[in-house]
């Protein structure tokens, strides 16, 4: 472990996100995978995380933000790659010059990707997005035939490729959730609309983790899949990680920074919400809100130390927490497992998320950039399980 590692670190199994791949692959054997990346890759890191799925064989990549692409290109990545969060005059030529795909919702967007492909010489590689019923991001339907008729003149005069039609999910994780069969309904109809204009996209795609995992028929030719490439379920609706086969990638310590003996009636932490019951010893953990430990958690966090599952003894600080080892002892250094897998008895980021109110998603995309990721390999082929202590080298 290296010095900055020593208060604190998120160890990122790489394995585990291999592994996960192959598991998501194998559960949409006629798609294309796309492992999404985006936001540092779930707070796992993006480029090593980007690597790994590759590995495992992701045809595609996927990120919100131009500059997060533009990362993965620097980091030497050439394969595959979408990016679908645009804003009026963002980095379109530099997109097309690194062979980047763009995702198009608007006809301001066309206008600004087909400018940018002029200007440099070359073809841009656009995805249109039809809102099949989200209410984020895509084309609205009535605006749908506008704009595959205007890509498809754009394509007859070489300044883009429609090379996907895709759609986004509201409820996948709600299986059964009567939007997914409408949203369906509306993305067949789109298609249909974009053939009759001429476009023959070579992807189409609406499913993400959750209907990757539960809705065959939405899997087209290439699933998009971002919170299952990190074992991390959906959501309890869906299953959970092992239901699927999935390992959750990032375990969350910390090394006590102190240990000390109190006497019983003693306030902990701002406010005073707990108070020992008797005299007892109180570990000190160094991670707070600052580093994406939810405020919410307060008195209800659970974390591993001394063997034993403790919660969060009053407020969560920005740098630091309590936790109440009641009869047992610690010493200062000793590790605190704030998440994990959940094989070596520690909680997991889906128990972090119940116990604050919000998802999994959250839970690990909010880890700070002052806990330092240390990526280790921990031999694991896929999900069945075994051994699965965390060896190998840091970097
Ligand atoms: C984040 C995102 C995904 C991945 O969703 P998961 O539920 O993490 O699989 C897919 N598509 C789009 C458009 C996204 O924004």
């Amino acid at each position: 472990m290296n010095e900055t590692a020593k208060r604190a670190r998120a160890a990122i199994d790489l394995a585990a996100v291999r592994s996960n791949v192959r598991a998501l692959r194998d559960r949409a054997p006629r798609a294309e995978l796309m492992a999404v990346v985006k936001s540092d890759g779930y707070g796992h890191g993006a480029v090593r995380c980007a690597r790994a799925a590759r590995e495992a064989g992701a045809g595609w990549l996927g990120t919100a933000l131009p500059e997060e692409a533009f990362a993965l290109r620097a980091a030497g990545d050439t394969g595959r790659l979408l990016c679908w969060l645009w804003t009026p005059g963002g980095p379109w030529r530099r997109a097309v010059e690194q062979d980047i795909d763009v995702a198009v919702s608007g006809m301001w967007a066309l206008r600004e990707v087909t400018g940018a492909a002029r200007e440099c010489g070359r073809t841009a590689r656009v995805q249109l997005k039809i809102d099949t019923g989200l209410g984020r991001n895509g084309c609205a339907p009535a605006d749908w035939a506008e704009l595959t008729a205007a890509a498809r003149a754009a394509e007859a005069e070489g300044t883009v490729a429609v090379t996907g039609v895709w759609s986004h999910f509201a409820c996948a994780d709600e299986p059964g959730h009567p939007s997914i069969a409408a949203q369906l309904a509306v993305f067949q109809e789109a298609l249909k609309t974009a053939g009759a204009a001429g476009l023959r996209p070579e992807v189409r795609h609406i499913a993400n983790t959750p209907a990757l995992l539960t809705l065959p028929e939405a899997h087209f030719d290439l699933v998009r899949t971002g919170i299952g490439i990190y074992g991390i379920s959906p959501s309890p609706e869906v299953g959970t990680s092992q239901d699927f086969g999935l390992r959750p990638a990032m375990t969350l310590e910390a090394s006590l920074a102190s240990v000390k003996r109190v006497p019983g009636g003693h306030g902990v932490s701002y406010g005073h919400h707990y108070t020992t019951p008797g005299e007892t010893s109180l570990a000190l953990v160094p991670l707070g809100y600052a580093d994406g430990i939810p405020r919410h958690a307060s008195g209800t966090g659970p974390v591993l130390v001394a063997g034993k599952w403790r919660t969060v003894a009053g407020r969560i600080a920005m740098d630091q927490f309590v936790v109440d080892l009641g009869g047992d002892s610690a010493e200062p250094g000793d590790p605190a497992v704030l998440f994990g897998p959940g094989d070596r008895g520690e909680p997991t980021a889906e128990d972090w998320a119940r116990v604050a109110g919000t998802i999994g998603y959250e839970i690990v995309t909010r880890i700070g950039s002052r806990v330092p990721r240390v990526y280790v390999d921990s031999g694991i082929r896929n999900e069945a399980g075994g051994d699965s202590a965390l060896t190998g080298g840091t970097a």
